[in-house]
């Protein structure tokens, strides 16, 4: 969604193929060594930037692809702008910190949503536990990521913010969080360059020594590592969302190089139930509508891979009135899908009749150029899953097959005799490309890290060594405890008699750690 000048809401879809600036100020590195290792350093920035766009590329986290679009066609780049906010402090680099009464619309309209962040804020203002903390914060700059920043603040944290993403600021909200004084270094389209430099600018500030990280990918804990040692041993702890930066994370802490307790939130099983499950749930039929604005009603769908994200897929096909059949390896998998009223068949044999083909397996190849060959004509083929090799997208790239264009993220791929398969996102993410995230996703993810931040911050010394560690399942229940009220559900206190029972505090945890849910 976006508001048009009059404030009104309409949906558009993000853009992307944003006219970079470089701006004149470069980034200096104490030495030729340094420079070298960030240049041949995987960033996500880098990726991104190769893949045109945010979400394509990105299946870490995610963005809400909401963005306000500025008309005013000012190419200038940030970083040769002179801009203060009302209060005269120039420590923020936006797009245009004017934009901040539209972002700070957006905030509202995301509180909407994140009221357990919004009711954490109540809780704790007084206690403020994060009081001292100095918080730097690398992650997508949206209205939910600014709940959570307005929240750690209320909490008593000081925050700098950057963005892990060159694509997915909504330069609004920056623009918003930079008018309330917090410095935030971020705007939509930013280069290689500009990502670093927005980085360093965040960190590096005379007078202010981060305390603890706040990351999305890694980028920003790597940049403190090699450029800041000193700044990362004396850290008190790093939060990391995305699988690729928990990854990195464990590669330090097996090399003994990581001098700091790290939380790895990515694999809280609230974190991993709501965007798996629930979020596919709720965007594989967004994503399909607004690409293809598709009737469900009666089509004949397979749906490759029946974990969490096909589990999520198939049942919201199935009450849309789509016939839906599954594919699977695992017979326990396969079962489930059995149990819940799907057929499981082999791809092979059911190709020729499908109407739509989803893959959600995270595995390659899982349909081939062989298969697609036999599809039948108007086929829509889109993929789920983390990885765009699902589908053998580069198999179409061959003489024989026409491409055409037809909108934004759906291609027609033409067979020499006429047949057309639709095939959405060249097989990326279809929901990360193609629809937007729902922010009480957002809102599980960022309690999530707000209370990892808490934890890390009050914790007794020896709690926590020099390693990676998993969110403590009393806090992971917390985050849902703090969601019930946005349903006015209500859970049942255990008697005493019950609790001894079951082995259980009465006040949780409620399951060990082995169990799956
Ligand atoms: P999962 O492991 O629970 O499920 C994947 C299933 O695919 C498994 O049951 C596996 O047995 C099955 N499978 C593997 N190879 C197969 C094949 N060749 N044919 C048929 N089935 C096969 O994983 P998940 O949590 O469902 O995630 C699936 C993928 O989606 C991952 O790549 C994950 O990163 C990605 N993901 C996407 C989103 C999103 O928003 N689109 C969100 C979370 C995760």
């Amino acid at each position: 969604m976006e508001k048009d000048r009059q404030g009104t809401m309409t949906y558009r879809k993000p853009q992307y193929g944003y006219g970079h600036r470089h701006g004149m100020e470069q980034i200096q590195f104490a030495n030729a060594e340094d420079k070298q290792e960030f240049q041949k350093y995987p960033t996500k920035a880098g990726r991104r930037s190769l893949s045109r766009s945010i979400s394509q590329s990105s299946t870490d986290s995610y963005s809400s692809a909401a963005s306000y679009s500025d008309s005013s066609d000012d190419e200038t780049s940030p970083r040769d702008k002179a801009q203060a906010n009302s209060k005269g402090s120039s420590d923020f680099c936006v797009k245009n910190v004017k934009q901040a009464e539209f972002g700070r619309r957006e905030i509202e309209i995301a509180e909407q949503d994140m009221s357990a962040l919004i009711s954490l804020r109540k809780r704790a203002q007084a206690e403020k536990p994060l009081a001292g903390a100095k918080i730097v914060g690398c992650t997508h700059i949206t209205a939910q990521t600014a709940v959570l920043i307005e929240t750690l603040v209320a909490l008593g944290a000081q925050c700098r913010w950057t963005a892990c993403n060159i694509y997915s600021t909504q330069n609004e909200v920056a623009a918003a969080l930079a008018e309330t004084g917090v410095p935030v270094f971020a705007w939509k389209g930013e280069s290689e360059d500009d990502f670093w430099w927005c980085i360093d600018r965040c960190v590096n500030k005379e007078g202010w020594q981060a305390n603890m990280i706040l990351d999305d990918g890694g980028d920003l804990t790597h940049w403190v590592y090699k450029k800041y040692p000193s700044v990362f041993k004396k850290a008190q702890g790093i939060v990391e969302e995305s699988v690729t930066g928990v990854h990195r994370l464990y590669q330090l802490s097996k090399a003994g190089k990581l001098c700091v307790p790290a939380m790895n939130v990515n694999d809280s099983v609230t974190k991993q139930k709501f965007d798996n499950l629930y979020c596919c749930r709720e965007s594989i039929l967004d994503g399909l509508k607004r690409t293809t604005d598709v009737m469900f009603g009666g089509k004949q769908v397979v749906v490759c891979g029946y974990g969490e994200v096909g589990k999520g897929c198939c049942s919201a096909l199935k009450a849309m009135g789509a016939i839906v059949c599954i594919t699977e390896i695992d017979p326990i998998c396969a079962l489930q899908g059995c149990m819940d009223g799907f057929r499981v068949v082999k791809l092979n044999e059911v190709i020729r009749q499908m109407d739509i083909v989803i893959t959600c397996t995270g595995n390659k190849n899982v349909v081939t150029r062989e298969q697609l060959d036999r599809i039948k004509n108007g086929c829509i083929v889109c993929n789920m899953g983390h990885s765009n090799t699902e589908i053998d997208v580069a198999s179409l790239r061959s003489p024989e097959l026409t491409w055409e264009r037809v909108r934004s993220q759906v291609d027609h791929v033409i067979w020499p005799d006429g047949k057309r398969v639709i095939l959405l996102a060249e097989g990326r993410l279809l929901n990360l490309s193609c629809s937007t995230v729902p922010t009480f996703v957002l809102s599980i993810t960022a309690t999530t890290q707000a209370l990892a931040l808490i934890e890390l911050f009050n914790a007794p010394e020896g709690r926590y060594k020099q390693d990676v560690y998993l969110l403590p399942k009393k806090m992971d229940e917390y985050v849902a405890s703090l969601h019930m009220p946005n349903f006015d559900a209500h859970l049942t206190e255990l008697s005493d008699e019950q609790a001894k029972y079951m082995g259980l505090n009465k006040n949780g945890p409620f399951k060990p750690n082995y169990y799956r849910y």
